[in-house]
């Protein structure tokens, strides 16, 4: 019912002004027929931003998407029709765009360093958390984490955006790595993010064009959940 603008490729991660119409109206939200947007989801945190139109502006404060994709609104609701402007809070997008390529590159670390996987994880703006299982982290794993996540990133890696069939990934990556075997078997098609030469994995984020936007991560927290279980926080400098 709604395009999603940022699924396409990289380039569309990077829209922060879109024009759409309104498909749907109720109490306090909207459906488009187009829109930019990230309705949370996957530990990514809801775009806000406005919608404006002919005579009318409105905050948009959360995007969801269960079957379809509602736009909650504060302020007036734009009738059936409208041709409406969306204009993304673009700092705040642009955080969990880092952030969340920077978890992959976290995420790939940990598993080939330590063999542990990524179950959990939540990004903000300004930090993110990963949980990982099963793992025991001291100071020292801490420190050797960062080290090698910095070196990637300070490869000035490419990061692309594309579709593949869940057969070619099956054929190109590892499972457990990518998390490839939680994507319920019947998605054939699967949007690929794809760290160059270092993480490839299925994902419906958005992320960063290359890894030089992204700073240093630095591990601000270790907090352990349970048997070996372990969730660090960074933030990107
Ligand atoms: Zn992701």
């Amino acid at each position: 019912m709604t395009e999603i603008l940022y699924m396409k490729d990289n380039d569309s991660n990077y829209i922060k002004e879109f024009e759409a119409r309104v498909v749907k109206t109720k109490d306090n939200y909207v459906v488009l027929d187009k829109t930019a947007f990230y309705a949370i989801g996957g530990g990514q945190p809801s775009d806000t931003g406005l919608l404006r139109w002919n005579g009318g502006e409105s905050k948009v404060i959360e995007v969801t998407k269960k079957g379809i994709i509602k736009h909650h609104l504060e302020g007036g609701i734009p009738p059936d029709g409208t041709e409406v402007k969306g204009i993304l809070d673009w700092d705040k997008r642009y955080g969990h765009m880092r952030m969340h390529t920077a978890q992959h590159i976290v995420s790939g670390v940990v598993f080939d360093e330590f063999g542990a996987r990524t179950v959990g994880n939540q990004l903000y703006h300004d930090k993110a958390r990963v949980d990982l299982h099963p793992i025991k982290l001291d100071e020292e794993d801490l420190t050797k984490i960062e080290k090698m996540a910095n070196d990637i990133i300070s490869q000035e890696l490419e990061v692309s955006i594309y579709t593949e069939t869940r057969a070619i990934l099956l054929s190109s990556v590892d499972v457990e790595r990518s998390n490839l075997d939680l994507i319920p078997e019947h998605i054939e098609n699967l949007r690929v993010v794809n760290v160059k030469d270092f993480d490839i994995c299925p994902c419906a984020g958005t992320h960063v064009r290359n890894t030089k936007e992204l700073g240093k991560v630095n591990i601000i927290k270790k907090d352990n959940k349970g048997k070996e279980r372990v969730r660090i926080t960074y933030v990107l400098e």
